[in-house]
């Protein structure tokens, strides 16, 4: 193709990814502009590539983008386009309180009782989120041993391509002059930054409210250089022995379509060939103990044939807790996800989001079609008063007409939420059975490490001096007490747990009552234990794991902007340089790569 004609054809591309988020085509249409990407359906069923990434989540886009440079890669994702139900800030809610087998998240329910979400879509996590997008800390990077240089390169990039300043709005404004005036400080302004003190931090969400997701790193693929299948969900690594190399080699992976049909993919065998896996913190462990990578007894407990006994793999899954509040408010409040963060030296972080969207749809028309209560719907089975044995579709009906019968007035209003640093407790994935597309038995252990449970309560005390401070008293009631707002929403339908209602005034009793997620699960194939410094997995050849699955720790006070780097930096300035510089040269500029580089 003529380079004129080939820019052409990738402004096209891009202009069209650019709006996949914007506007509310069908699948359909989108699709026949889409050149490179294709249902699995219509995939052949045997094809060969340099590399084959496993997800097309919040790393895998970018990562697969990346490599598509020089290489033919193939994403292989398990969702569709991320074009319904996620597109604007408004539909935050609506994704995640959809729990059909189409919806582009995946409910599961840790075995703590906190319910989750997954992502099923082109774009993973980033479809679904709140969209706030900060930096790790210098110390995070110190710890992880990258080199910071090519760390802010490929944030920058990220930024470039899917970061924005937010409109701050009267409500998140009080919110950050509340935390300065609580005491954390000092005002950091707008910065992507993670350090203490109160900043407003960046955005995913455009100022429509449009959002931009990691499937927007697409645009930057060489047209020639990457396919992209939806549908496609990937059941197992194919590993072999090969002659003169102690471990199994990766070699390729077996996907299923819609319609059941198994496809084979293989590496196309060049010297730096290989599968990496980008399923996410449930996904990518789940997988390797689907290939034979995991604990042999609950393999074997599985009926699936060992191959590399790896205690490790599904063991040190985290979930930081949030814990937040309602406060209700006498003024209308518009509609504002995560903008303003409070990062306390005690290792609690504040933030906040608004608008009576978090319990009731937007428009009455919305509100008969979907007959649901956002995040904290009755119906997604989130009635934390009861005891589980009483949730039953009855319960769940009585308590949805309760929650239709309320005045709208009662969701006005916002939350203000507080998320650990860390944390210290962990827990661990198990398979459920050996079917790909069923999640894994999670637990996470919230609150198991004392000091986990000290941060909460740092948070809670931060929130209330929030709630009193003068600067947040516009939206507050008057007549509202600390007390009667906590133990208001104490009584908020947020996990399965069981209530102890008279005690819930102790900051200790309502971190533990009234225990969420905040989405930011990580582990499961950890730096150290599943995978070396250069994210190979330990005992076989061919095969990395990029994604949250590897951090110990989440980064930041939100991790997307790290999973997104993440998916960039290993192989941005390597795919690059290999290229235009001497070998010599590679392993002084970026000392953890492999080196001799047979992986690039
Ligand atoms: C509701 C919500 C709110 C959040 N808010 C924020 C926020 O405001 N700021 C922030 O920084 N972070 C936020 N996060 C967290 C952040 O989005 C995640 O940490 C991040 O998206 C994880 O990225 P990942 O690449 O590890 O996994 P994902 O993005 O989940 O990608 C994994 C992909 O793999 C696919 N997959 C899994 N198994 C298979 C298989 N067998 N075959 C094929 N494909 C498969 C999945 O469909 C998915 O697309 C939030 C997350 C959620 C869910």
């Amino acid at each position: 193709m003529a380079p004129g004609l080939a820019s052409s054809v990738a402004l096209v591309l891009a202009a069209f990814l650019g709006c996949l988020c914007l506007v509310a085509l069908s699948e359909d249409d989108l699709l026949e502009n889409l050149r490179f990407v294709r249902r699995a359906q219509d995939a052949p069923l045997v094809s060969h590539y340099n590399y084959i990434v496993i997800g097309g989540g919040t790393a895998g886009c970018p990562l697969a983008a990346t490599l598509s440079e020089h290489s033919r890669v193939l994403l292989l994702e398990r969702g569709g386009l991320p074009y319904r139900n996620m597109s604007n800030q408004q539909h935050f809610t609506d994704a995640l309180a959809d729990t059909s087998l189409a919806s582009p998240a995946q409910r599961f329910i840790s075995e703590d009782g906190v319910v989750n979400a997954r992502a099923r879509v082109l774009g993973g996590g980033s479809c679904l989120n709140a969209g706030f997008y900060t930096r790790a800390s210098t110390q995070y990077v110190q710890a992880a041993g990258w080199d910071a240089r090519l760390v802010n390169s490929s944030y920058r990039w990220v930024e470039r391509a899917l970061v924005f300043r937010p409109d701050v709005p009267p409500w998140q404004a009080a919110l950050r002059d509340a935390l300065l005036e609580a005491g954390v400080t000092p005002d950091n302004g707008f910065t992507f930054d993670h350090v203490p003190g109160t900043k407003i931090g960046g955005t995913i969400f455009d100022n429509n409210g449009e959002r931009h997701t990691a499937a927007d790193f697409l645009r930057h693929a060489r047209p020639g250089g990457l396919t992209v299948l939806l549908y496609a969900t990937v059941s197992r690594i194919l590993f072999r022995q090969q002659e003169g190399v102690p471990y199994p080699v990766a070699y390729g992976v077996v996907f299923a379509d819609p319609l059941g049909v198994q496809h084979r993919v293989y590496l196309r065998d060049g010297a730096k060939d290989e599968v990496i896996l980008s399923a996410g913190t449930l996904g990518s462990p789940q997988l390797l103990m689907l290939s034979g990578v995991g604990p042999q007894t609950h393999l074997e407990a599985h009926g699936i044939q060992v191959l590399v006994d790896q205690p490790m793999v599904g063991q040190g899954v985290a979930d930081n807790p949030m814990n937040s509040v309602f406060i209700p408010s006498p003024v209308p409040v518009g509609l504002s996800l995560v903008q303003v963060v409070g990062i306390t030296k005690s290792g609690s972080f504040i933030e906040g989001v608004s608008g009576s969207e978090f319990g009731i749809p937007v428009s009455e028309g919305a509100r008969r079609l979907a007959r649901n209560f956002g995040m904290f719907s009755p119906q997604t089975g989130q009635l934390g008063t009861l005891p589980p044995r009483q949730r039953t579709p009855e319960a769940l009906q009585r308590a949805a007409e309760a929650m239709r019968r309320l005045d709208r007035r009662a969701f006005r209003g916002g939350f203000i939420l507080e998320k650990i640093l860390g944390p210290v407790s962990s827990g661990h994935i198990e398979l459920r059975s050996v079917d790909p597309r069923a999640n894994p038995a999670v637990t996470f252990n919230y609150f198991q490490d004392k000091e986990d449970l000290d941060r909460c309560v740092h948070g809670i005390e931060t929130i209330e001096k929030v709630i009193q401070s003068r600067a947040f008293a516009n939206f507050t009631y008057a007549n509202a007490s600390v007390e009667s707002i906590f133990s208001d929403s104490a009584n908020f339908p947020v996990n399965l747990l069981p209530r102890h209602v008279n005690d819930s005034r102790t900051p200790q009793q309502y971190c533990k009552d009234t225990v969420m997620t905040i989405w930011h699960y990580h582990g499961g194939c950890q730096v150290g234990a599943v995978v070396d410094d250069d994210y190979r997995v330990f005992g076989v050849q061919r095969l990395r794991v990029i994604d949250s699955s590897t951090f110990k720790y989440s980064p930041g006070t939100n991790p997307q902007a790290t999973v997104m780097m993440l998916g960039r930096i290993l192989h941005e300035v390597a795919s690059h340089l290999c290229h235009i510089i001497s070998n010599e040269l590679l392993p002084v500029l970026f000392p953890k790569l492999p080196y001799p580089p047979h992986a690039f």
